[in-house]
């Protein structure tokens, strides 16, 4: 039997499976959605989809962090594709499903402020310890790869992912290409990085 949450906004009562899961971002405010269910540490407040409809328009608070409609708009863009299949979010179900959230995340984070993107960027903040993570498009080039992994060798303890290609990572970010990107926050981190392995990236330095 489904469990029963309730609304954070409207107080309606309902099926878990139907709500989205409000996650707080470690420390910097910003606040992200997901389909309930998928885990995340921290504490579980719910939305449902009526209110995701009205926070389109309005924005959205919770506790006291915000998200523009600009923001939510990202993220309901990325939940659709996820809804129009079945009623039943599986996380992970279908690869391109966490991709796309993967992407909406790495959007508001460029928002917040804690993203890095492009080579000598990401090198510098790398070289920083300020990177929390490091995602290289699929198709990055052989120079940048390399420079990217020699970088991150003498990094203590950081890897890069692999994310989609250039052209699908700068469609995120506003911007034509982007070959490589640093996030620097770990709560965001974390969660794309999630989302990345949840559409059946192979896992490197298993955090989990
Ligand atoms: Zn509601």
């Amino acid at each position: 039997m489904t469990p029963i949450r309730q609304c954070v906004v409207c107080r309606g009562r309902h099926p878990k499976t139907e709500l989205l899961r409000i996650a707080e971002s470690d420390g910097s405010g910003g606040i992200s959605l997901m389909p309930a269910g998928q885990y995340r540490p921290g504490r579980s407040r719910y939305l449902c989809r009526p209110c995701l409809e009205r926070a389109r328009t309005r924005g959205l608070s919770c506790g006291n962090s915000r998200l523009t409609p600009g923001a939510v708009e990202e993220i309901v863009g990325g939940l659709e594709t996820n809804a129009s299949g079945e009623a039943e979010c599986e996380p992970g179900a279908r690869p391109s499903d966490a991709e796309g959230h993967a992407l909406s995340l790495l959007g508001l984070a460029l928002r917040a402020n804690r993203v890095r993107m492009g080579r000598d960027e990401t090198l510098k903040t790398i070289r920083a310890g300020k990177a929390a993570l490091v995602v290289l498009a699929s198709d990055a080039g052989k120079d940048l790869r390399g420079a990217v992994e020699t970088t991150l060798r003498d990094a203590t303890g950081l890897e890069s992912i692999p994310g989609p290609s250039k052209q699908e990572i700068g469609r995120a970010l506003g911007r034509r290409s982007v070959g490589v990107l640093a996030v620097t926050d770990t709560g965001f981190a974390r969660s794309i990085r999630d989302r990345f392995f949840a559409g059946g990236a192979s896992e490197i330095g298993g955090t989990s």
